[in-house]
């Protein structure tokens, strides 16, 4: 089922567990990713940023690829816009059906930075679409802006910035950053902090920069009240290793079969980050029929129930 994404945090920061946010850029991704869910019995988010879309995609093709995808199983499936940075952008894909909208307006003042996540609140929420927005500076771990507490999230200012702007969810920076980090490298978490901003703000609160930031992190990042890890950079090394593996292996390889490959690698990839995060079988807390229903021995919604999860996707 396609949802907004604010249902599936909810009940990912009730319950103590995260989604993961997975960026696709493809048909095959977003399979290989939903597929992932599936087997899980996980919720998922399915994430694409404007260069993204600009380079590989389309606002309304995407969106009508996942809505398409989410009606055919019962996981709950949320589509956000990742980093959104200027209105154009968030006006199409918000005409388009997302079911959530990122604003990254963090590298502005807080002033600044409130004014322009209360314009796409105003936008979204009367259309039930979901609202994340990002303080603090999550960086480029390139260039090790994960390691700059000066750039980590203030809770006296997330205090403000929540109640000013009247977001859903929260991009804290805690120590990770986006992209590759350097070789041998895994980046030292501020638990302490992401402790003080989960009991101040009482929210779901996002991790960006997921990828290779250490599984014993990601658990740790998560009990401390972590609901959406995004995962980006370690679906694209593992699509480019299968490939390039396969590729050694036989040059001539057929390019179907080289698709098939790259899904199967972010599926994969995707599996082991719903294990990390706690997700796995949570799909069964948004089924909103009675428990008994689903109790019943035989017949009715609980063989319908099982039928589709036993399904996959497309097959
Ligand atoms: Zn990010």
């Amino acid at each position: 089922m396609y949802v907004p994404m604010k249902l599936i945090l909810e009940d990912a920061h009730k319950n103590n567990y995260a989604v993961v946010a997975a960026n696709a850029i493809n048909f095959e991704l977003i399979r290989g990713i939903i597929n992932a869910a599936i087997s899980e019995n996980s919720p998922i988010i399915i994430n694409i940023g404007p260069g993204q879309l600009a380079k590989h995609g389309d606002a309304e093709i995407f969106a009508s690829i996942v809505k398409s995808f989410a009606c055919r199983t019962h996981i709950p499936i949320a589509f956000n816009y990742d980093h959104g940075k200027d209105m154009v952008g968030i006006t199409e894909v918000f005409r388009a059906g997302f079911s959530s909208i990122m604003i990254d307006a963090s590298a502005y003042s807080l002033e600044e930075n409130i004014a322009r996540t209360k314009e796409v609140v105003r936008l979204c929420h009367p259309h039930n679409v979901t609202v994340e927005a990002e303080l603090g500076q999550v960086g480029v771990a390139e260039t090790g802006d994960g390691a700059r507490a000066d750039l980590y999230t203030n809770p006296d200012e997330a205090s403000y910035f929540v109640e000013q702007t009247g977001i859903d969810a929260l991009a804290v920076a805690v120590g990770t950053a986006h992209g590759k980090y350097p070789a041998g490298l895994e980046p030292k978490l501020d638990f302490d902090r992401l402790t003080v901003l989960k009991e101040r703000l009482q929210m779901p609160l996002v991790l960006h920069g997921g990828s290779s930031s250490g599984d014993d992190n990601i658990r740790k990042a998560v009990a401390c009240g972590i609901n959406k890890l995004n995962v980006w950079t370690d679906s694209a090394v593992a699509c480019r290793d299968a490939l390039s593996r396969a590729l050694r292996e036989n040059s001539e390889i057929d390019f179907i079969q080289l698709m098939g490959i790259m899904e199967d690698a972010v599926r994969e990839n995707i599996t082991h980050y719903i294990h990390l995060v706690g997700s796995s079988g949570k799909a069964d807390n948004f089924y909103k029929a009675p428990a008994d229903v689903f109790a019943a021995p035989e017949g009715g919604l609980h063989e319908l129930k099982q039928s589709l999860r036993q399904g996959q996707l497309m097959e």
